[in-house]
């Protein structure tokens, strides 16, 4: 498919029309940032591997009957897309308490959470993405209430999908984190899932397995990149 104008690069993909007004394509890049784009690098083949799990991924939850913007994979970095508006929010689901959570809250790393926790970060890097509650959101008008119900409980489905099917692979899913976004009035996931996304530790060895590698200079990002789309391509 020929990719057209170029709509949008953020920090990990671009986004491209297509001859088709409701679709595009998200091309996966190899660059890697943290901490707000302070922190900035490439991992050898990232786009290639994260445009794979994802798609591997969004096909599981639309086979579970979720709603998502993947259409089918185009290429080793292209996924073909519905074109979607998003919604101004990142939604995060925790299983056990780390990164952010960990610091602001005093908890103790790796926490089990149970029932899992869900966290809404508003989508402004002019800001920093922080955190809001629910009456933040109403305010600054980023969703409505039926958008908001709809994203809660598409995210803990997300997570009730995806857990079993990180364990089956040696995997803990510790958090995720989801975007939203309309799709001729139908709210549906957009973005990625994957390890830039996701944080996964190892089960046996609690190895982490995740773009903390590259937040903490763990070393072997390509090698568990790779890893992690063998895992989930078995
Ligand atoms: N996350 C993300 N993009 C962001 C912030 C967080 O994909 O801009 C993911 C992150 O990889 C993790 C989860 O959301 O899986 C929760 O991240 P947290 O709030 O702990 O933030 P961090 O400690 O990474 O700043």
């Amino acid at each position: 498919m020929e990719r057209g104008s170029l709509l949008y690069e953020g920090k990990a993909k671009k986004v491209f029309a297509t001859p088709n007004p409701d679709q595009v394509i998200q091309y996966f890049k190899d660059d890697a940032t943290a901490f707000n784009a302070q922190k900035r690098g490439t991992i050898f083949e990232k786009g290639i591997v994260n445009n794979k799990i994802s798609t591997r991924l969004f096909e599981l939850l639309n086979e579970a009957g979720i709603p998502t913007h993947f259409v089918e994979e185009l290429s080793d970095r292209e996924m073909l897309a519905k074109h979607v508006s998003i919604v101004l929010l990142e939604v995060v689901v925790r299983n056990r308490a780390t990164g952010s959570l960990v610091k602001r809250l005093g908890l103790e790393d790796g926490m089990v959470l149970d029932p899992p926790l869900l966290e809404f970060f508003y989508k402004k890097d002019e800001l920093n993405d922080p955190l809001v509650t629910e009456d933040h959101i109403r305010l600054l008008k980023l969703a409505d209430e039926s958008c908001l119900a709809q994203m809660k409980t598409l995210a803990f489905k997300i997570n009730d999908v995806l857990t079993p099917f990180f364990k089956s692979r040696g995997m803990l899913l510790v958090d995720f984190k989801l975007e939203f976004g309309f799709y001729k009035d139908q709210l549906i996931l957009a973005d990625e899932i994957s390890p830039d996304t996701c944080r996964l530790w190892d089960i046996k060895s609690g190895e982490i397995l995740d773009k903390d590698r590259f937040r903490k200079d763990l070393g072997r990002l390509e090698e568990t990149y790779q890893e992690v789309l063998k895992r989930v391509s078995a």
